[in-house]
This record gives structure tokens, C-alpha cells and sequence, in this order.
């Protein structure tokens, strides 16, 4: 459903992304871990055209991200084609990035009503589901100051899920929670990850990616060395930086 090909992203003489290709199918888990600086986030932010790389190709869903192909030639979409495009995918960022003036409900029924146009009876169901779905139906009209950061960041979970989004990005989603915070955080992205939603989590959580990733990338200085099953990466890797990272991280 995520189809990268050959990806570079360059901040002046720093080369974030170098040749990063990936592909995600439908319905899996794919989590992505690797040192700071690897690209991880870069990477995420191409896919979700919060960057425009310098090379290569993406496609969600078979739609060339950012331009079209007319007669053989790459035409930029507008910014209108360009929101549409994202409205397609869901983003989890580290900070859990909510409106701090807006209840729960409103935080989840704003993208639906206003990127998508949806009445406000629709929006307002859709977020009873997506609430109930990370365990949040008793906290509707609360503001996000009065809430934990892992309550925060399930709200952020439901506003993305509440585009039915082709694919979930999460970034780092738990790092910046209290450590007893985690685990429900992590509950409930293994729960959307059992019910099939395709996602890609930039993870430091191992374990986390042991039990639900369907594959782990490796991502180094911008390149993505080495992906395989779950198991295989965090057991068994081929290359060496990654066995040094994985123990490194354990
Ligand atoms: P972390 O684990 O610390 O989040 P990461 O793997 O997500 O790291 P990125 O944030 O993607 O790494 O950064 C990759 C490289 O690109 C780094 O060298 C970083 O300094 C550089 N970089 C990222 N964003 C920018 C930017 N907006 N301007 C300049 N350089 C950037
Ligand atoms: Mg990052």
C-alpha cells in the first residue's frame, strides 16, 4: 500500500535519506528503529509529504505522492491534490501535537468536518468509534490538559484514525511519555495492528516490535541497511551495525 523507491532527501551537504526503498502491504506492521540521525523521521515525514525528497518515487495506495504522470512527465499536484493525498495518512508524532483550546471530541470530529467535509452527525459517530477503540468513550469533553500524556497521545491516535487513513505513520510515539505511561500507549497500537491497520512505527521498543511487526527496517546515515521479519532482524541480523544497534539498544 507504501511503495518507496529509491528515496533522497538532502539538507545542504547532510544526506538524510540516500536511496531508501520500502515496501509496506497492505494490513502489516513494518517497524522502523536504527540510531538517531538514521533518517527514520525524515523518512516518515517524505511519505507524509511534510518533505518533498530530492529523488525517487513514493506511492500510497498506487497514487504517486506529491505529482502526476502526464504523457510521460512529472506534474506537480496542487496544494488542494497535495491535502487530499495526505488526509490519506494518518501521523503520530512523538508530542502528541493536540489542540490545547478543543475537548477530545472536538480535537477528533476537526479533521473530518473540516478536511473532509463530513456532516456533523458522521463526524461526531466516527469519534465515538475511534475513541471507544483507544479506550477514551468516558473522556469526551475533557481538554487535553486534563489529561495524562498517555491519554494525550491515544487522543492523537484517535484523531489520525478517525480519517480512515490507508496507513498509519507513528513516530516514536511512547518516547516522550513517563515510563508507566507506555504500556497503554503500545496496548492500543497492538490492538489497531490486530485489527489490520497498516502501519509504519519509527520504534525504540523492541519488544514491542518482536510481538506485532510483521518487519523491521534497519535504517543507518540516511540508508536503509537491512529489512526482514521480526524475528530474523532482532535475532538473527545479517549485517553488523545492526546486531551492534539491536544490543546496543536491548
Ligand atoms: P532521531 O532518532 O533522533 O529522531 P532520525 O532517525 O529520526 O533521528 P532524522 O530526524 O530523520 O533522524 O534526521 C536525519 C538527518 O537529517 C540528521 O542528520 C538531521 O540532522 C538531518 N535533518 C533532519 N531534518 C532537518 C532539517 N529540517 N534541516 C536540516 N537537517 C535536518
Ligand atoms: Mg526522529
Amino acid at each position: 500500500i507504501v511503495s518507496a523507491v529509491n528515496v533522497v532527501k538532502t539538507y545542504g551537504s547532510i544526506r538524510a535519506l540516500d536511496n531508501v526503498s520500502l515496501d509496506v502491504e497492505s494490513g502489516t506492521v513494518t517497524c522502523v528503529i536504527g540510531p538517531s540521525g538514521s533518517g527514520k523521521s525524515t523518512f516518515l515525514r517524505c511519505i507524509n509529504q511534510l518533505e518533498t525528497p530530492d529523488g525517487g518515487a513514493i506511492r500510497v495506495n498506487g497514487e504517486l505522492a506529491g505529482h502526476r504522470v502526464v504523457g510521460g512527465c512529472l506534474h506537480p499536484l496542487t496544494s488542494r491534490e497535495i491535502a487530499r493525498q495526505r488526509s490519506r495518512i494518518g501521523m503520530v508524532f512523538q508530542r502528541f501535537n493536540l489542540f490545547p483550546h478543543m475537548t477530545v471530541l472536538q480535537n477528533v470530529t476537526e479533521g473530518p468536518r473540516q478536511v473532509l467535509g463530513h456532516p456533523g452527525r458522521q463526524c461526531r459517530e466516527t469519534a465515538a468509534r475511534v475513541l471507544e477503540q483507544v479506550g477514551l468513550s468516558h473522556k469526551l469533553d475533557a481538554y487535553p490538559s486534563e489529561l495524562s500524556g498517555g491519554q494525550q497521545q491515544r487522543v492523537a491516535i484517535a484523531r489520525a484514525l478517525a480519517m480512515d487513513p490507508a496507513v498509519m505513520l507513528f513516530d516514536e510515539p511512547t518516547s516522550a511519555l513517563d515510563p508507566e505511561l507506555v504500556g497503554e500507549v503500545l496496548k492500543v497500537m497492538k490492538d489497531l495492528a490486530m485489527s489490520g491497520t497498516t502501519m509504519i512505527v519509527v520504534t525504540h521498543e523492541l519488544a514491542f516490535a518482536s510481538d506485532v511487526a510483521d518487519s523491521v527496517a534497519f535504517m543507518a546515515e540516511g540508508r536503509l541497511v537491512e529489512i526482514g521479519s521480526a524475528d530474523q532482524i532482532l535475532t538473527d541480523p545479517k549485517e553488523e551495525r545492526t546486531r551492534a544497534f539491536i544490543s546496543a539498544v536491548r
